[in-house]
């Protein structure tokens, strides 16, 4: 078998592992079929690239784990042509999902090196429809605000307050809470002052830092 194949044999795999445990949107599954996250990850990973489990990409942080990547879209539950704001975009696996699903996708990362390599993983693989910021995800983006979907790939401390005034109402923000384990928090904008939130379990990411840093310290 050649590597692509054996790759895909191992991604079909932890799909069909992840389904059995479970419950997701038929279109997130078919968007973790398609994706190829051995792309997203350096070359000495790439035996680790179907185990479901977060792995190293660079700069200190990590791809996340498949599960939490399709737990984080689900919970979003949006349609295709809506707008969803990503804070960390890391190696650019999870872009590449929303992107697969047909969202109009804005993506910040505050680390220079991951932000340039984010774009060249998502270019190779044809993901190039994203709007990628390097930038700080507190601030958000005001720019292309209301968002129908916020999704943040690492620790929040509490509530990003300018994040939540970028939330079109009807929307839902989904981001982890908490300093050493976080809290899966969905947020839904009910009215212009109206929010409602739910607990949706308990996940491990890294944190969300504040302001921008350049790759220099690298
Ligand atoms: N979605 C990524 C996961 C990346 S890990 C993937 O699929 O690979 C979380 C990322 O959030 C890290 O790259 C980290 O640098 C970034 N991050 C942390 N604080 C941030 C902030 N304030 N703004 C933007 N990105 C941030």
């Amino acid at each position: 078998m050649n590597d692509d194949v054996e790759q895909r044999v191992a991604r079909l795999k932890v799909i069909e592992r992840i389904a059995e445990k479970n419950n997701f949107r038929a279109d997130v599954m078919a968007a973790l079929e398609v994706v190829e996250r051995h792309q997203f990850i350096a070359e000495y990973q790439q035996a680790k690239a179907y185990r479901d489990k977060p792995l190293p990409i660079d700069a200190g942080q990590t791809i996340s784990q498949i599960t939490t990547v399709a737990a984080q879209t689900n919970l979003l539950n949006l349609q295709k042509g809506q707008k969803v704001l990503e804070i960390g975009t890391g190696s650019g696996y999870q872009t590449a999902i929303l992107l697969e699903m047909g969202f109009q996708v804005y993506s910040m990362e505050r680390i220079e090196k991951l932000h340039l390599l984010a774009k060249e993983n998502l270019n190779k693989t044809g993901y190039d429809k994203a709007v990628l910021i390097y930038g700080d995800g507190f601030e958000g983006l005001p720019q292309y605000a209301p968002y129908d979907g916020i999704l943040i790939a690492c620790a929040a401390p509490g509530i990003p307050d300018k994040l939540l005034e970028q939330l079109a109402i009807g929307g839902r923000m989904v981001v982890p809470v908490g300093v050493y384990e976080q809290k899966m928090t969905v947020i839904e904008r009910i009215s212009a002052d109206d929010y409602h939130s739910s607990f949706e379990g308990y996940y491990h990411f890294v944190p969300m830092l504040k302001g921008k840093e350049s790759d220099i310290q690298y």
